[in-house]
């Protein structure tokens, strides 16, 4: 029983083959009185390569998450575009075009530069893939490029899409969408949305629905686990009872998913304005491990880590709860948001506490606090090709925190002046607002930081006086060793 159960998990024996081809929808086209899309909420970009696309001859809708959001009065912070011009074709018709991806190959079209670029993300319509008949290769996308070379669709044993490059008609494409409320398209010369899979009807019972087969749909792509996460958090939504049903059983499949690719979809439930409500949807659906789920892994090492050790410790859960109730916040108010400031913030309790023991073990402070944050890197981060600048963002915040403890000398102003200044600081005040440093520490460094060359020599000599007051009050005799060694603030 339990033998057949894991094999039709993995794809193996008759079962595999079961659920078969799935029904494609019936194209309905629903005018703009029924669905009731304002289309002042489409961006002027997204309606320029629709435009230009239908203008040569090719179909082209937005599609996605953008529809899904403008559908229930929300305007879209990205916009996907799909159409039946291949790749090549859709390059070619803008001036920046670059066709990035293997597994997925779309292309991005941008608009501007630097920080206000804007890029819209087109795809060739997908023939639907049968699992079945798709080529099966051993292994992953890190053991099998050679493999994949030149083919269309390929999935792996457990029937995991490894290559997804096949074109077909719009039908097929919206069959291998994920959940119905993802598989609307958008025609803006009309303002008519084509929906195969009752996708509008789900929006208004706000119901996650799987197209498809569920079980089929999740050992194609476990992460569609992670991503059901996400828009129920974000959208509020249910998740229909038979989309939930095989999810738990196939969480174990998340283990063959790369860990970047992981790390991307756990950075997105953080960080795109509802971490605090992901998290509360992980730990209904029972996808947290370690103390919440006593000998079951959740699907986030690192999460769970983080979350045991925050329920056991008030102080840590305050200040985890605080960083994500302020990334939300930072988002809802349109400003940037770093996955940097956000991975330093959970994993800070654990810096402490190591930097604490090896202290108290007699390292000497700089270097047990260097010693303390390669630990931690080890055991939480391991080795994300590619994170280089995050790892380095990560530990130049955590690094600065014992030199806010110096405010005399050139400390202050030198401290000011690094790029990376703001961060440190918002990590300090982060610090102070749950109580784990003084919260006038945190305001002279506002001061400080904004304040012209007399105000900073008025806040230094503040800063000593107030020095001195403490020591006076510790009872402790003039000229003793500051808390902060001089080495640790250099
Ligand atoms: P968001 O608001 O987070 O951008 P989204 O629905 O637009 O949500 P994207 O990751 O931008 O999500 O993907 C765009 C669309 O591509 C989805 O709406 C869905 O139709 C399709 N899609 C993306 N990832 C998958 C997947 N893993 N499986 C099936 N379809 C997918
Ligand atoms: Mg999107």
């Amino acid at each position: 029983m339990i033998k057949k159960f894991i094999d039709r998990l993995l794809g193996k024996g008759d079962a595999a083959a079961a659920p078969g081809r799935p029904k494609l929808g019936k194209r309905v086209e629903v005018p703009a009185s029924e669905h009731g899309i304002d289309p002042a909420l489409l961006d002027d970009k997204a309606l320029k390569v629709v435009a230009t696309l239908q203008e040569a001859g090719h179909q082209a809708y937005v599609v996605g998450g953008a529809v899904r959001d403008m559908l229930l009065g929300h305007r879209p912070k990205d916009f996907d575009v799909a159409t039946d011009a291949t790749p090549e074709q859709v390059k070619a018709l803008f001036r920046r075009a670059f066709i990035i991806g293997r597994r997925f190959r779309i292309v991005h079209v941008v608009y501007g530069r630097g920080r206000e670029h804007e890029v819209i993300e087109v795809s060739t319509f997908r023939a639907y893939l049968d699992a079945a008949a798709a080529e099966q290769v051993e292994g992953n996308e890190k053991t099998a490029k050679s493999e994949l070379q030149g083919k269309g669709h390929v999935v792996d044993a457990s029937g995991r899409v490894l290559r997804d490059n096949v074109w077909g008609p719009q039908v097929e494409d919206a069959a291998r969408r994920d959940f119905t409320v993802n598989a609307l398209y958008y025609d803006p010369k009309t303002q008519t949305v084509v929906d195969y899979h009752g996708g509008i009807a789900d929006a208004k019972k706000r119901l996650l629905r799987m197209i498809g087969d569920p079980l089929t749909r999740y050992r194609e792509d476990p992460v569609r686990i992670v991503r059901i996460v996400r828009f129920a958090a974000k959208l509020g939504f249910e998740i229909e009872p038979k989309t939930l049903k095989p999810l738990h059983a196939c969480v174990a499949l998340l283990e063959a998913v790369p860990v970047s690719r992981l790390f991307d979809e756990m950075i997105k439930l953080l960080q795109t304005g509802h971490a605090l409500k992901s998290i509360a949807q992980l730990r209904k659906l029972g996808l947290l491990g370690g103390a919440e789920r006593p000998g079951g892994a959740g699907i986030f090492p690192l999460l769970d880590a983080v979350l045991a050790d925050a329920q056991e410790n008030p102080a840590r859960e305050a200040f985890i709860q605080a960083a994500l109730a302020d990334t939300d916040r930072r988002v809802a108010e349109d400003k940037a948001v770093a996955p940097s400031f956000l991975l330093a913030c959970l994993l800070w309790h654990e810096v402490l506490a190591g930097w604490q023991r090896r202290k108290a073990g007699g390292a000497p402070p700089f270097p047990a606090l260097q010693e303390a944050v390669d630990a931690v890197f080890d055991a939480r981060i391991g080795d994300i090709s590619g994170r280089g600048k995050l790892g380095a963002d990560m530990r130049e915040i955590w690094m600065m925190q014992p030199r806010f403890e110096r405010r005399s000398g050139s400390t202050p102003a030198s401290l000011v002046e690094q790029p990376r200044f703001r961060a440190g600081f918002d990590f300090l005040r982060l610090r102070a607002d749950t109580g784990e440093v003084e919260v006038e520490l945190a305001e002279w460094w506002e001061d400080y930081s904004l304040g012209s060359d007399e105000e900073r020599r008025a806040l230094i000599d503040l800063a000593r006086e107030q020095e001195q007051q403490r020591r006076h009050a510790a009872g402790a005799p003039r000229g003793a060793v500051r808390r902060v060694p001089a080495q640790v603030a250099e």
